[in-house]
């Protein structure tokens, strides 16, 4: 049966990608042994993790300024280190979403939090351009797309400030000068594997600010000085995002994804604009080739649109708990069918119900 998978994330992975992590938990590599199984200091694990960094580093076209960590605690305990390691005294932050707020509420722990922009009035529908960044500040934070309502950034500024970017819902969809960022970091469970993992990708030099006493796991260098493996990283994890990479790898890299991501996006959003009984509320600008939200324009049709796409194997199309509606998340690995198949029931849902 054919599942068509809009989760928000953990989401949706490629095929190959499923049944050859799924293979290596019963049987790594002809070890007799699974993955499950091997010690994180192995000559095998080090092999998988020194693959995925130098994946990492290719795909994003990095040089060896770069470092890259695969950290526990998700996005959300990044935004507790982010601060920690980088902040001495202030930092400027943008407000363009729920999980930007939850990094600035923690950077508030740290110092001073000057708040550039914030969308929350607005229901968060747009992000601007035109912010000023001021000169004394030890980082300026960006998400650059914010999952829950469906918007992301498109120009990131120009600034001889430390760029740091919350990256969780859009990494390693397009192509962006990624050397522009000081630190990235994103949660494995949207676009690059199973929960339970966090990449960090970290300009070296930005590291030598600090001057406190942080307690190892929460530091930065810590772990860099222990080759990434200062305890027990997720195993399982790590190697399934290796698969993706490769998976990554063999598709061409980020520009034709970039394209598939743009070209599904762009179809859904028309079949939204021309449809009569549903709605975007994004400014055009800033909507998500990643997380399309959208409403019906009547919510008394909220039953019959349910039911309709729940009878034809359609999952996680609901809207985030905070903001109700629909979000289709349409991630790398989330097949033009399925967008293509989507259209057809909202096609159909108006030709039945205006
Ligand atoms: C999902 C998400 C997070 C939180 O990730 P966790 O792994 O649950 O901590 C943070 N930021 C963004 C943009 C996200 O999409």
């Amino acid at each position: 049966m054919k599942i068509h998978n809009f989760n928000a994330g953990p989401s949706v992975l490629p095929k190959i990608v499923i049944k050859k992590s799924a293979k290596s938990v019963i049987d790594f590599n002809g070890t007799g042994i699974s993955l499950l199984e091997i010690s994180h200091r192995s000559l095998d694990f080090m092999k998988i993790i020194e693959r995925t960094t130098s994946l990492v580093k290719q795909i994003m076209n990095l040089n060896d300024d770069y470092t890259v960590l695969f950290l526990q605690g998700g996005a959300t305990l990044q935004f507790t280190m982010v601060p920690y390691n980088l902040m001495n005294k202030r930092a400027a932050y943008l407000d363009t979403g729920i999980w930007a707020n939850n990094a600035i509420k923690e950077a508030k722990n740290f110092g001073e939090v000057k708040v550039l922009f914030s969308g929350k009035k607005n229901n968060y529908v747009y992000i601007p351009e035109n912010y000023q960044i001021p000169s004394k500040v030890d980082y300026f934070h960006c998400t650059s797309n914010n999952t829950i309502v469906g918007t992301q950034m498109k120009l990131f500024p120009e600034t001889s400030i430390p760029i740091v970017c919350d990256m969780s819902s859009d990494i390693f969809s397009r192509k962006l000068n990624f050397h522009k960022f000081s630190l990235i970091y994103a949660s494995a469970q949207k676009n690059v594997s199973s929960s339970g993992m966090t990449i960090v990708i970290i300009k070296k030099e930005i590291l030598d600010k600090i001057k406190k006493n942080i307690p190892s796991y929460l530091n930065y260098r810590i772990h860099i000085k222990n080759d990434g493996i200062l305890n027990t990283p997720n195993v399982f994890s790590i190697y399934t995002s290796m698969l993706t990479l490769e998976w990554i790898e063999r598709k061409g890299g980020l520009s034709i994804l970039e394209e598939e991501n743009e070209y599904k996006a762009q179809l859904l959003y028309n079949e939204i604009d021309k449809n009569n009984l549903f709605e975007n509320r994004i400014d055009k600008n800033n909507r998500s080739n990643m997380n399309v939200s959208f409403f019906l324009k009547n919510d008394n049709l909220e039953k019959k649109f349910n039911k309709m796409w729940k009878r034809e194997n359609v999952v996680g199309l609901d809207g985030h708990r905070l903001l109700g509606g629909y979000r289709a998340s349409i991630y790398n690995a989330l097949p033009i069918e399925s967008v293509l198949f989507l259209i057809e029931i909202m096609k159909e849902f108006e030709r039945k119900f205006t």
